[in-house]
This record gives structure tokens, sequence and C-alpha cells, in this order.
């Protein structure tokens, strides 16, 4: 990348000592600037900074349900399924294109809504026919209870107009563990699956919108990945080719095929692209709407105090490919600290061993010291090495100038 051969024939002896001394002091810069910023906090002292973190209504924990059987006849809508017709393939009440803003609020959205044909638990089914889906929106949640209020209506009346049958499952990360989206995601499948037969389990991200009702929330014979823009990428495409993140579609099938999300990403970003090289190596292909439909408003938000930037994800997802098939869905470790049947979804809380879960796959998770110059070479971006170069040149320059004047 940087051409020695090119800065020698410019600069002497000397200058090349100075050089050299500028570039390193200039990196170990930004490698004490990066490790200051990325560095996230331990997880046990960081109660401190989680007081603030409400989670939702914590203080309804009153028992531990584990025993789901118990409550899953209380959520089931009552119907005689075999009596009904299928549903038609394509859905008469869908409006398409419909005009959301990211500053909609909880006003906006309850007004578009029919909220009085949802089951306890937030679960649906069409009146007068039987859905040709059974879909399960899992949310991977914590702390962001104002768009967990816009989301969740909204949902309903897009599923609705559907004519899908489905649930709408809210799935928590107790604290102070750091958030964990992939493990959330497949801790929602697992307790999902025991609740009822779905035929269709769809990650959702709690801050996107669907703005195209005919982005139907049907599993295809491939897993969907349902954004293919959305307000905070751009008008014109999504961040990166293989960006499968926000909201993604998998039959029980194709989720077992790829043993679903990591389970080791703590903190912000990575899982996504995991989740794509996952989907590859089992054999399969993310399917996108028409870029038309895709479209997703994306709800405005600052980053979480318990969602550090993650500074393992570029190590672990280049093991992704081999570490696939030990770790995800199947593996994957909790305990369920509280399930409820809410009026508009059902809230499902875990508690997650960070500790264990570093020690179980330690060979993955090594101390991030051993790991820095790995890290920092995939983590400062190649800009920040062409601009420090740069820079430190011209630094180089000014001093030769200054040198010949006297
Ligand atoms: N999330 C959450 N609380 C957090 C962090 C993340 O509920 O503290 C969930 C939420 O569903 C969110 C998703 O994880 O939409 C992805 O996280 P985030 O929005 O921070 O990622 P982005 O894609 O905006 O960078
Ligand atoms: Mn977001």
């Amino acid at each position: 990348m940087v051409n020695i051969g090119f800065v020698r024939r410019i600069l002497n002896q000397s200058q090349m000592m100075l050089f050299f001394i500028t570039l390193c002091v200039t990196v170990v810069i930004l490698a004490h600037m990066y490790l200051q910023s990325h560095n996230r906090p331990k997880p046990l002292s960081d109660t401190v900074i989680f007081k603030k973190t409400s989670v939702l209504a914590m203080e309804h924990i009153s028992s531990a349900p584990e025993r789901l059987k118990d409550l899953i006849a209380k959520s089931a809508p009552k119907k005689n399924r075999s009596a009904l017709p299928l549903c038609p393939e394509q859905p008469s009440h869908l409006v398409g294109k419909m005009n959301i803003k990211p500053t909609v609020t909880l006003e906006e959205v309850t007004k578009e809504n029919n909220l009085k044909n949802i089951s306890f638990g937030g679960r649906y089914s069409p009146q007068n026919c039987n859905g040709r889906e059974r879909t399960a929106i899992i949310i991977p949640y914590r702390d962001r209870k104002e768009h967990l209020e816009i989301c969740v209506r909204h949902l309903h009346a897009v599923l609705q107009r559907q004519e899908l049958e489905y649930g709408i499952y809210v799935v928590e990360m107790a604290l102070p563990t750091q958030f964990n989206r992939g493990l959330l995601a497949n801790a929602g499948v697992r307790t999902v699956r025991e609740i009822y037969d779905y035929t269709c389990f769809i990650i959702h991200d709690v801050d996107m919108l669907m703005t195209d009702d005919r982005n139907l929330y049907r599993c295809g014979n491939q897993p969907v990945h349902f954004l293919t823009l959305s307000t905070k990428h751009g008008n014109n495409s999504i961040s990166y080719a293989d960006y499968y993140g926000a909201v993604v579609g998998f039959t029980s099938e194709q989720y077992q095929k790829c043993n679903g999300f990591s389970n080791l990403y703590f903190g912000w970003g990575g899982e996504d692209d995991d989740l794509g090289i996952r989907v590859q190596s089992a054999g399969m292909k993310f399917i996108r709407p028409k870029k038309e439909i895709g479209m997703y408003v994306a709800l405005l938000h600052d980053g979480d105090v318990s969602n550090q930037r993650n500074p393992n994800r570029y190590v672990l997802l280049s093991q992704a490919k081999s570490r696939w098939m030990e770790e995800g869905v199947e593996t994957v470790q909790f305990q369920r600290l509280a399930l409820e049947y809410r009026k508009l979804y059902t809230w499902i809380l875990i508690r997650v061993k960070e500790e264990s879960i570093v020690r179980r796959y330690q060979q993955y998770l090594e101390d991030m010291t051993s790991r820095v110059p790995t890290i920092l070479l995939s983590n400062v971006l190649p800009i920040e090495i062409v601009v420090a170069f740069s820079v430190n040149l011209l630094f180089t320059y000014v001093m030769m100038d200054i040198e010949q004047l006297y």
C-alpha cells in the first residue's frame, strides 16, 4: 500500500528518519484514539452506567415461566382453521406506498390502526380465510420504548392488510450484559417455536418501518432480506451489496440450515455480516424485493450505552466460515426471566451469562490485548492511513524547506 521506494527517491537519509519517526508517532496516536473510543466497558462494572437504562416494566417480573405450554393456550386465536379457504395470493386491501417520515409520531401511527381483532400477546389471524403464512415477527429489543410503540402499531396495520396469520415477539436482554442482537434472534426463534407452529420467522429491527405494504412478510424458497433501501442508507442503494441487516426472514428449515445467527457478537456491529456468510456457507442465497417496494423509514436514534461498537467484530467475522456450524441457534444458552402476553405483543425477557459464553468460546474471543495489531489493522480505515502518510510527507517537506533556508 505504501511505496517506500518512492519516498526514498525524494528524501535523503536524515529526512527519512524524520519521516518515519513522525509516521510512528501518528500511528501510535491513532492506535490510542482507536482503543480509547472502542474499548467497551467490562460487563460487570457497568451497573452504574446502566442505572438510567430502563427495561420494559421490569417490575412485572413475577415468575419465571419456563413451562411455556401452560401459557400457550391463553394466547392462541380461536378459530376453526379447516373450515376456511386459503387467503388470496394477492391480498386485496393493500394500499401500496405509504407516506411515512422518520419523524412519525405515535399519534400518527395509531390513527391508521385497527387494533380490535388482535389476540392477547399480539397475535392475529384473518377472520374469513386462512393466512398463507404464519409469520412470527421477532424484535431484538432494549430501551427503545418510543420506537417499539410505533413499530408494533405500524406492523399490526400492515400485516393485517397483508392477510397473514402472525404474532409479534419482543425479545429483550436483561442488563447489564452488552446488547447482542444475534443471540436475541436465536433465543426468540427457540422460544417462539415452542409457542406455535409458525412457518416464517422474521427478525425485525425496532426502528425500521416498511413504507410499502406490497413488501409481503412471507418467506420464500430462499432466506429474504426485506430491505432494499432505507432513509438511513440514502436513496439509491443500501450501504453495500452484502448488507443483510435490519429485517430478514427465514423458514424454520432455512434458519436451522445456517444455524441462525452467531451468539458471540456482544455490542454493536458484525452479526448481520456474519449471517450473510452463514447463509452462503449453508448453500443458500438471500433474495430481496424490488427496489420500489423494499424501502424502509429508519427512526432516528443516538448510539446506545449498552451497545458499544464491538471491537471483536472483524476478528469474529474473519472466522465466521469455520465457526458457523459450531455455534448458533442450536447452541444458544439463555435463561428466560419473563414471558408476558401483552396487548400488542408477547414480551420475552432473557438473561445471558456473557462470561460463560466467552469462556466456552475462548479460542474465538481471546483477550483483546493479544489482538491489538490485528484489530488495529482491520479497524483503521485505509483513508486514515493515507491521510497519516500524506500529512507526514508534507511535514517532512516543510522541514526540508526550512533546513534549506539556513
Ligand atoms: N437494539 C435495541 N436497543 C439497543 C440496541 C439495539 O433495541 O440498545 C435493537 C433494535 O431493534 C435496533 C437493532 O437492535 O433496531 C439494531 O441496533 P441499532 O439500531 O443500534 O443499529 P443500527 O442499524 O441503527 O446501526
Ligand atoms: Mn437503528
